[in-house]
């Protein structure tokens, strides 16, 4: 086997590699990366990163990143590729997606391995490696994942609630409360912004030091985890408590019987979660 297949053979065989392309493959089987929708980074181990380390690229041009991310300079992330299609990660995730490596100061970076075929990070590396800053910063280190997917319930609901953090969790707690298990501390929502830009990866690591689920209004949803498996998860159940949103508000002339702010407190007792009062506002007074 020639030196280059077997250092592609090398990567896609870690655990890493094939958790990436598994969670890939599961948001195109969901329907939530039509065309080339969606992207998705992950923050390696040092100990992933060094294991593949002679089999990196070492002649790559760095590249300079519109902004500094000093703490998470050095740092190597699998990353999707931009115009590449979730659908064909498992059957070429060498021109899928690839590692890239920052520089010592954090102001840019070189594809090491994968994205054949002269292929380039997604348009939303910024927005991604800004927030796996914010994450790594917020929760001691802990999240490694940010995903960006367009599932359509939760697009379609936000052409209809109003655009605000208190409504859209109080919502998607009422309608599936056990959404208060998944994403106790809430979730965020940002209006309408052009994909792809600094404004819009900013604006989400604000909202990223106080949740791990944002969504961008009009345009998909964004979330963190520790894992593949909680960041998948999270996203899932985000988009599986829209739709029974909207199929219960499809249904003409029943009321629905949702529970109270009160039956939320006493489940988040029962379960030792700690809800933020300020979703749990008296819905009389608005
Ligand atoms: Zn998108």
């Amino acid at each position: 086997m020639a030196g280059k297949e077997k250092a592609v053979m090398k990567v896609l065989d870690t655990e890493t590699a094939q958790g990436f392309i598994r969670m890939s493959e599961d948001g195109w089987h969901q329907g939530w990366h039509e065309c080339h929708g969606g992207n998705l980074t992950y923050r390696m181990k040092k100990r992933e990163a060094d294991n593949l380390r002679e089999d990196f690229r070492k002649d790559a041009p760095w590249l300079t990143l519109p902004v500094r991310l000093k703490s998470i300079a050095g740092e190597f992330f699998m990353v999707t590729g931009s115009g590449k299609f979730m659908r064909n990660m498992a059957l070429d995730p060498a021109d899928s997606f690839g590692i890239i490596e920052l520089n010592e100061e954090g102001s840019a970076y070189r594809i090491v391995w994968g994205l054949e075929n002269m292929g380039k990070p997604t348009s939303e590396l910024p927005a991604h490696l800004m927030n796996q800053e914010v994450k790594k910063l917020v929760t001691e280190g802990r999240h490694r994942v940010v995903y960006h997917a367009h599932p359509a319930n939760i697009i379609a609901l936000s052409f209809l609630l109003p655009l605000r953090d208190e409504i859209f969790t109080r919502e998607l707690w009422e309608i599936m409360p056990e959404c208060a298990m998944t994403f106790p501390g809430g979730i965020g929502v940002l209006p309408w912004m052009i994909p792809g830009t600094k404004e819009i990866a900013q604006r989400s690591c604000e909202l990223m030091k106080e949740y791990d689920v944002v969504v961008w209004a009009q345009h998909g949803l964004f979330v963190s985890g520790d894992s593949f498996d909680h960041a998948f998860g999270l996203m899932h159940t985000v988009e599986k408590a829209a739709d029974i949103y909207l199929k219960t508000i499809s249904v003409p002339g029943r009321e629905r019987l949702i529970p109270s702010a009160q039956e939320l407190r006493e489940m988040a007792t029962r379960f030792r979660l700690k809800l933020p009062e300020k979703f749990l506002y008296n819905k009389d007074c608005i």
